[in-house]
């Protein structure tokens, strides 16, 4: 990676301004998925290890730039604590007196965490009098958070323009995965796209089609393809308006020789619940009208999964259908368990996909699971990352 990290520079005794993704599920007061903030562990630890003090922030939801008590960081805090063992000094404001005093109080190794940065309407404004404010408490400047790297915000970017700025290991591991996959791929290289829109991601698979020698396309952006083809799709949700994108995908694949697979047969449900009838069809057939889409069928995962069985690389976006409801989860699964017997680089991005990937039990067995949903998928389109951008080049640190 050409970017500086916390490994080229000196933290020894520094107060170091840790941007991290705490933007985790929380019900009831508990953190129910931890998953985020277990990432950002290799970064937290190897700052206290090297005796810096920490002024750890995120953001959690869309307060909107005001106060919410619905998405305060105590419960983070709290899980923190759990994670590392030690204490975690969590202030209830995001700038100001209250964290100045807590900061002058800190020594080395002692981990602050302020309150959710979205409380402030500068962070999301990118106003530099917040990031001044912040660099003000701070030596050095760390962006560990991954899954907010794609916004311009004042602690994700604007915060560069006043500390020195380098990323964290999670960032580092992030950059480094995705960015080899792309340029080093071993092949057969293969990328399963699905989720619920083709405009969501049609960056992706334009970017893709031009690396893989295997694109398989199925969830709810198959429907619109499947639609381009001219099959009937009943009340199956179709982009009616990326008919001619679909068209001019499967055009491009054509032309560079691509196997670009779409379902053959489909997973069929009378409403959109989880014990609707439910049928399996093959795409000639149609789908009838008042029926939906919710899954592929049988046959379409026998041969994706032929596609995987030998792939070499694997970039996995976007569940195969509504796993929400275990009734149309099957494909989902499928596709996990094929890519987790992939010998190979295995790497599945995309917020839901990962949701999928970790309830499924099957995380563990991928290469790397991207903590980033929408950060990760405009880095496959790849387009530039604000908060990345930010961040010192390698070259400029001197130890
Ligand atoms: P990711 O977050 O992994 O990038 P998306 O957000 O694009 O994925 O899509 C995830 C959503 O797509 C899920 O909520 C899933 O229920 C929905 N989905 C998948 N297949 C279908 C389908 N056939 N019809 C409607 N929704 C679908
Ligand atoms: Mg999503």
């Amino acid at each position: 990676m050409d970017k500086a990290t916390i490994r080229d520079v000196e933290v020894q005794g520094k107060r170091v301004f840790v941007r991290v993704d705490f933007n985790v599920p929380i019900e009831d007061g508990r953190v129910v998925d931890d998953g985020r903030i277990r990432a950002a562990l290799p970064t937290i630890e190897y700052l206290i290890r090297g005796g810096a003090r920490l002024i750890l922030a995120s953001h959690l939801g869309r307060p909107k730039g005001r106060v919410d008590e619905r998405y305060r960081l105590d419960p983070v805090a709290r899980r923190l604590r759990e994670l590392l063992g030690r204490p975690v000094h969590k202030v209830d404001a995001v700038v100001g007196p209250e964290v100045e005093q807590a900061v002058a109080g800190m020594g080395p190794g002692d981990v602050l965490l302020l309150e959710n940065v979205r409380f402030e309407p500068g962070e999301e404004k990118n106003d530099p009098a917040l990031a001044r404010a912040w660099a003000g408490l701070a030596d050095l400047y760390v962006n560990d958070a991954f899954g907010a790297a794609h916004r311009a915000h004042a602690s994700t970017a604007g915060l560069a323009q006043f500390l020195p700025a380098v990323a964290g290991l999670l960032m580092e591991r992030e950059l480094t995965v995705l960015a080899r996959a792309l340029s080093h791929p071993e092949h057969p290289f293969a990328a399963v796209l699905g989720g619920a829109k083709v405009s969501d991601k049609i960056g992706v698979v334009a970017r893709l089609l031009e690396k893989v020698d295997r694109l398989l396309i199925g969830g709810g952006m198959a429907n619109t393809f499947l639609a381009a083809r001219g099959y009937r799709m009943g009340s199956s949700s179709v982009e009616e308006d990326r008919l001619e994108t679909a068209r001019e995908t499967l055009r491009a694949a054509e032309g560079r020789g691509t196997a670009l697979l779409l379902p053959v047969d489909l997973v069929i449900a009378d409403r959109f619940s989880a014990d609707a009838q439910r049928r399996t069809v093959r795409v000639e057939a149609g789908v009838p009208e008042g029926w939906m889409a919710l899954d592929i069928g049988p046959e379409t995962v026998e041969r994706f999964r032929a596609m995987l069985a030998d792939a070499h690389t694997v970039i996995w976006n976007g569940p195969m259908g509504v796993f929400e409801m275990e009734p149309f989860a099957a494909g989902t699964l499928a596709v996990a368990q094929a890519m987790a017997g992939v010998k190979g680089t295995t790497i599945v991005g995309g917020g839901d996909s990962a949701a999928a990937v970790t309830k499924m039990g099957l995380a563990e067995r991928m290469t790397h699971v991207s903590t980033g949903g929408g950060a990760s998928l405009e880095f496959l389109e790849g387009r530039v990352l604000p908060g990345v951008a930010a961040l010192l080049d390698r070259e400029a640190v001197q130890r």
